[in-house]
């Protein structure tokens, strides 16, 4: 290891040393924390039967959801993948068509497209928000599609573009002004993958409730859990109906009788989960303040060293930092990968941001934009430990 090679990973281990102490036990990415009423509420779910698809637990959960998140309407269901299946159906993802999302992103945005039997047509990032670049979008689109009668159709694959994606990572949000503005030229509906930023705010407004839906994950690493879950959020009344008989198997209501409408899922969060989840909703202050804690003491860390620079939430966000992240200037995936093996060798267990949706085997083939910042950012980011409990370590 040359001397510059070699002054970069003392300056990363003094970094994460000062902010996160010295491990004596290996310090995960994201760990859950149950320190409120998940005991007393999953309790109220054995002792009384109500462990499955009915209880009092799912509509108290979606009612805190909707007091949260300011959306009209919150629909549980049983993890986030789940959410955003139905939700790019009601937005009217038909099989055949493509819908646009960004190729950085965890694995589940483009596989719930393919389950829509829709195609995964990626797009590139903004080094600002590490999300859709709208600006790159708008110049894509421009270049590529047709705007007819019957829809958005790409001139080169002959196949409609149905709807847009917008992912919001680690908890920050994409331009939504910009964004907006874009769909709307296009006539394209927003459902935005807001799995990471549940209590993330964009201009005061929550992240998730600015498409014609968002979705947000509850699984076991993201902000609160529900072991597993998800919800879709809407502000229009006929699309909540529409996800509400769709994830109870397009059940009628009736006292005893079993008749349903139209292939159905079963996609509703069991009430077990959702106790859970009132639970972890209630600590979700407390988990918000020491992210935001801890993500100021990476910010600081960093910025008093050379070659890194920590990826601040993006004008008028206010991110809930569910992941703190740092670039490395080189932009070179090998010393990349040599700084996470040394963190790791240490107790600390960083990640890099996900392989490129469209480097992986099932979607290769997929239509694609130009993807230099998603290809850059690859290279160059550094996920960090960032459980809240960590803002209580000193070092
Ligand atoms: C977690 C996550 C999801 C949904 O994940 P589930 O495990 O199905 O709840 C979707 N998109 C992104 C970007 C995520 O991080």
């Amino acid at each position: 290891m040359d001397d510059s090679r070699s002054r970069l990973r003392a300056a990363w281990l003094a970094a994460l040393h000062e902010v996160l102490g010295k491990p004596s036990a290996p310090i995960g990415l994201h760990e859950p924390e149950f320190g409120g009423s998940e005991w007393a509420y999953v309790k109220e779910c054995l002792d009384t039967g109500w462990v499955s698809t009915a209880g009092s637990f799912v509509g108290r959960f979606e009612d805190q959801l909707v007091d949260l998140t300011g959306a009209r309407h919150a629909i549980a269901v049983v993890n986030g993948t789940a959410a955003l299946h139905l939700a790019l159906l009601l937005a009217g993802v038909r099989p055949g068509d493509e819908v646009l999302v960004p190729a950085l992103s965890f694995v589940a945005t483009a596989n719930a497209v393919a389950h829509a039997g829709a195609i995964p047509h990626f797009v590139d990032s903004d080094p600002a928000t590490l999300g859709l670049d709208p600006l790159a979008l708008q110049l894509h689109l421009a270049r590529l599609a047709d705007r007819r009668d019957d829809g958005l159709w790409n001139r080169e694959t002959g196949r409609r573009v149905a709807a847009v994606v917008p992912m919001h990572t680690f908890g920050h949000a994409v331009d939504l002004d910009r964004l907006m503005a874009v769909a709307s030229e296009f006539s394209l509906p927003i459902v935005e993958d807001a799995a990471e930023a549940l209590g993330s705010t964009w201009r005061g407004r929550h992240a998730g409730t600015f498409g014609l839906m968002g979705v947000l994950s509850f699984n076991g690493n993201k902000v609160v859990t529900t072991g597993g879950g998800g919800a879709i959020l809407t502000n229009d009344d006929t699309l909540a109906r529409r996800a509400r008989h769709l994830s109870t198997t397009a059940k009628l209501a009736h006292p005893w009788a079993f008749v349903h409408d139209e292939v159905g899922y079963n996609y509703r969060l069991p009430n077990l989960n959702a106790a859970l989840g009132c639970a972890q909703l209630e600590q979700l202050p407390s988990f918000l303040a020491r992210k935001r804690t801890l993500a100021g003491r990476y910010r600081d860390a960093f910025a008093r060293r050379e070659g890194f620079r920590f990826q601040d939430a993006p004008p008028d966000c206010e991110s809930n930092f569910w992941l703190a992240a740092v670039r490395i200037e080189a932009e070179d995936r090998a010393i990349r990968d040599a700084l996470i093996e040394a963190a790791h060798a240490c107790g600390y267990h960083c990640r890099p941001a996900w392989t490129l949706l469209p480097s992986l085997p099932m979607y290769r083939d997929c239509p694609r934009a130009d993807l230099p910042v998603a290809e850059a950012i690859e290279a160059s980011l550094v996920c960090l430990p960032s459980s809240p409990r960590l803002a209580e370590v000193r070092a």
